[in-house]
């Protein structure tokens, strides 16, 4: 039987030491590091990725406000405001929340931000210092997964790491940075032909795929680390009946909102693996938390 790996105590860690940091820059320079998020139609997920991070600038004293834009902006608008916002001297980080409505293309929003304002990490230039391992921004979720990952005491480097997902926010840039932490990594996706035979004999498994539920036991090393990175929103009751048996708090999740939150890893795994991830209550934390610090190092590296 394994060992739950929450991410709140990390996460909680992490703010502690940006709000003391945060703390000193108002009484030294009278200043905060200020974030914007940019928003551009109605997506109820996005509303709500962006309420909790506001929540999270409030707690830890950043300065933080949302341009909401309508659903029919422009490419020439959106790009005006960012142009703005990279002008102005009180906006430490800029964060274009993703997806943006079509036809807008959000790799080429990204590319509009001024890299040292890239607090996502998301800008061609910083995924670039990403690969040549030097300091620069880097992608939140990413980052919050290496942490995790160090807090089980698990060696990375060396270590047989299979990664699954090739998304631009998550398995792309984490493949780098478990090279760069000297782990052996393997990238899959759709079209991995085999994909048990790689998963089930990694150390490391990092689940990203968007399935509830995918992975059992049968695709897990016996005492692996195994990080679900999925964040699922499931109302079929026979699927949560799959996933969660007769657990009364989705029950009640189905009653109250209509769905319940499933990982991509079925929680049986934690009878195989060493760590397994919650979800939700693991990775999701620590990307807020990381957001949070990557905002305070960019008002030190623009500020001083
Ligand atoms: P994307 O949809 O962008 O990418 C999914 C990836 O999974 C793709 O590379 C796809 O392959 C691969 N994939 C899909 N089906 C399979 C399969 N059957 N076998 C192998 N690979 C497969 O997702 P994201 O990276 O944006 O997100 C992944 C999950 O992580 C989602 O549940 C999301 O909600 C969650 N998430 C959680 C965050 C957090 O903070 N907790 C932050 C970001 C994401 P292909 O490229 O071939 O299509």
């Amino acid at each position: 039987m394994g060992i739950w790996l929450e991410g709140k105590p990390l996460a909680d860690r992490i703010r502690d030491q940006v709000a003391r940091e945060v703390a000193l820059a108002r009484e030294a320079k009278g200043t905060v590091p200020g974030i914007v998020a940019v928003i551009v139609g109605d997506n109820p997920a996005s509303q709500s990725y962006v309420r909790m991070k506001e929540k999270a600038c409030r707690a830890l004293g950043l300065w933080s406000e949302v341009l909401r834009l309508p659903a029919g902006t422009t490419r020439d608008v959106l790009k005006a405001r960012i142009d703005e916002l990279n002008a102005a001297d009180h906006v430490d980080g800029i964060l274009v929340q993703l997806p943006l409505p079509p036809p807008l293309d959000s790799q080429e929003a990204i590319s509009w931000l001024r890299p040292d304002k890239d607090v996502d990490g998301f800008h061609p230039y910083n995924l670039g210092l990403l690969m040549e391992n030097r300091p620069g921004l880097r992608p939140c979720t990413p980052t919050g997964i290496v942490e995790l990952i160090k807090s089980t005491g698990v060696a990375i480097e060396g270590s047989e790491a299979a990664i699954v997902g090739r998304s631009m926010i998550v398995g792309k840039p984490l493949a780098a940075m478990m090279t760069n932490e000297n782990a052996t990594v393997t990238v899959c996706h759709s079209r991995t032909r085999d994909l048990a035979q790689v998963t089930s004999r990694a150390g490391i498994l990092i689940a990203a795929l968007g399935k509830p539920g995918f992975f059992g036991p049968e695709h897990v090393k016996e005492g692996a680390v195994v990080v679900d990175v999925g964040s699922n929103a499931v109302s079929d009751p026979a699927e949560i009946r799959r996933l969660f048996g007769d657990d009364p708090k989705r029950e009640q999740d189905l009653r109250d909102k209509g769905y319940t939150w499933a990982g991509d890893v079925h929680p049986r795994v934690i009878e195989k693996a060493g760590w397994l991830t919650p979800s939700p209550g693991g990775v999701g934390p620590l990307t807020i938390a990381f957001l949070m610090k990557s905002t305070l190092e960019a008002y030190q590296h623009r500020r001083g």
